[in-house]
C-alpha cells in the first residue's frame, strides 16, 4: 500500500478521492499538519493544481517526507457564460458562500442554455518535480430550483445528464460513479498505484 498526500481539507472531496483509491493510504493536510491557506491565483485549473501540489511538497520536503501529492482543481463550467464560473466557483458571488455562489449561477443563467460541466484537473506530484496530470468532466443542466441536501457546492443545482438526478439527491456511490473528480481518477488510477 502507498502513502499518498492530498493536497485538501475538503471533506466531501476527501471522502469521494478515499472511496474512490480504495485500498491506498490518503493523508490530508491536516494529517500532515499543514495549516497555511494556499492562495489559488492561477487562471486555469491545471495552474491552480500545480499551486497546491508544489507548496505541499515543498512542505514535505522540508519535513523529510517522502510522499506524492495528489492535488485537484475542480468546478463547474457553463457553456453559455463563456465556461464561468470555472476556476472561480469557490468565490463566484465574491465569498466562499455555496448558497450565495449557486444564486449568482442561476441567475446569470436566466434565458440563457444551462448546459454545463464539472470539471476536475488532477496532478500526481512526485518530489523530484515531476508529475502527471488527468481530466475528468461531466455533463449536466443548470436547474433553478434546488434539490437534495447530499453532497456540497453546486450539487443541488446540477441536474446529471447521466444519473438524470441532481449531484445533491444521487447517493456517494452514484455520484462516485459519473463525477469529474471519478473520471479524472480512472484516468490515473493505476498510474498512482504503480508509481
Ligand atoms: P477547489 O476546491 O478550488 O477545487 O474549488 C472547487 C469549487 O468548485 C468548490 O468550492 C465548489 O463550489 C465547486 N465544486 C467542485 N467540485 C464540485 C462537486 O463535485 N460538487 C459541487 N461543487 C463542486
Amino acid at each position: 500500500m502507498k502513502t499518498i498526500v492530498l493536497a485538501s481539507n475538503n471533506k466531501h472531496k476527501v471522502k469521494e478521492f478515499k472511496e474512490i483509491l480504495e485500498n491506498q493510504e490518503i493523508l490530508t493536510l491536516d494529517d500532515i499538519g499543514f495549516g497555511t491557506e494556499i492562495e489559488e491565483n492561477g487562471t486555469t485549473f491545471l495552474e491552480n493544481a500545480l499551486i497546491k501540489a508544489r507548496t505541499v511538497s515543498a512542505y514535505l520536503k522540508e519535513k523529510n517526507l517522502d510522499y506524492d501529492v495528489l492535488a485537484d482543481d475542480s468546478g463547474i463550467c457553463a457553456i453559455a457564460l463563456n465556461l464561468e464560473p470555472g476556476v472561480y466557483s469557490a468565490r463566484y458571488s465574491g465569498d466562499h458562500d455555496f448558497k450565495s455562489n449557486r444564486n449568482k449561477l442561476v441567475e446569470n443563467l436566466k434565458d440563457k442554455d444551462k448546459t454545463a460541466y464539472f470539471n476536475c484537473t488532477l496532478v500526481l506530484y512526485h518530489m523530484d518535480g515531476t508529475y502527471k496530470v488527468s481530466e475528468g468532466k461531466t455533463y449536466g443542466k443548470i436547474i433553478e430550483e434546488e434539490r437534495g441536501d447530499k453532497s456540497f457546492g453546486y450539487d443541488c443545482i446540477f441536474l446529471s445528464d447521466e444519473l438524470k438526478k441532481t449531484f445533491g439527491e444521487a447517493t456517494s456511490d452514484e455520484k462516485n460513479k459519473v463525477s469529474h473528480r471519478y473520471k479524472a481518477l480512472k484516468g490515473i488510477k493505476e498510474y498512482i498505484i504503480k508509481n
